[in-house]
């Protein structure tokens, strides 16, 4: 399995999760156009996107799912909750899930998703498993982890989880106190401390890759995030740590090797 971030921030989302027989992506929250340059620049057509799973309604996961799903042809995936707030009910392409049961998203990749705690929306976590039994996980958007989902991230060679501010940046910066409190809550996101924390928790000898994501603009930096998690988990840890950010695809991690191969030949 490949997993290749095609940006990752509070403008949009969308990682793409690729093997022999299939193409998935995680969130389509970038505008169509966007999502279609974005899967150029990597050399895979929008027409071989097999479905498009949504973890949740918020624009910068959701945006385009539901154009993107009629234009290229691809099943559009969500869980009861986030389908009554998108309206997609009637959606031609539309599959519904269930929380915490397994989708077959072809004959080679499945996908569990576990429902986490974030705002007012009905959030998944996505575990995806290969053929070999191998697993990645995509967690964006959470404001603290469940002990189900840690058991989950404990199993992956892969994890790709947000770190979206840095906790003195955003108490000492300019948000009003009603936000800071929503973005620090149970409800809001994980600060750098809360993913090292999380990370070192889950720390394993099989886990080979870890990207961090979901970085606010305004609340972090990318060697903050960096040396805070690393901080939290160097002692063990060997594996590769990247950083996905908001401009476009840099780099796909292949599960079963640790270090990523960066994509040349951006604009
Ligand atoms: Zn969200
Ligand atoms: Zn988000």
């Amino acid at each position: 399995m490949e997993i290749t971030h095609l940006g990752s921030g509070s403008r949009g989302n969308s990682v793409l999760l690729s093997t022999d027989e299939s193409k998935v992506l995680v969130d389509c929250g970038f505008s169509l156009k966007r999502m279609e340059s974005r899967l150029d620049m990597i050399g895979v057509k929008s027409s071989e996107i097999d479905a498009i799973v949504v973890t949740h309604h918020h624009s910068d996961h959701s945006g385009s799912a539901a154009r993107a799903s009629k234009k290229w042809a691809s099943t559009l995936m969500s869980n009861a909750e986030t389908a009554r707030r998108m309206e997609w009910g009637n959606h031609q392409n539309f599959t519904e899930f269930s929380d915490l049961e397994r989708i077959e998203a072809g004959g080679d990749l499945s996908l569990l998703p576990i429902p986490v705690p974030h705002d007012d929306a009905d959030n998944v976590a996505i575990i995806a498993r290969s053929s070999e039994g191998k697993r990645a996980s995509i967690v964006t958007d959470l404001g603290e982890a469940t002990d189900e989902l840690k058991k989950h991230l404990s199993a992956c060679s892969h994890i790709s989880i947000e770190a979206n501010y840095e906790y003195s940046r955003l108490v000492g910066g300019p948000y009003p106190d009603s936000l800071k409190r929503r973005i620090t809550g149970r409800g809001g996101h994980l600060s750098n401390t809360q993913t090292g924390q999380i990370l070192n928790e889950v720390m394993h000898e099989g886990l080979e890759s870890v990207v961090l994501c979901h970085l606010s603009e305004n609340n972090n930096r990318p060697h903050l995030a960096e040396s805070e998690v690393l901080m939290r988990i160097c002692d063990s840890f060997t594996g590769d740590l990247s950083i996905s950010k908001q401009s476009g695809p840099e780099f796909t991690h292949w599960l079963g090797q640790s270090e990523p191969e960066r994509i040349t030949g951006l604009s």
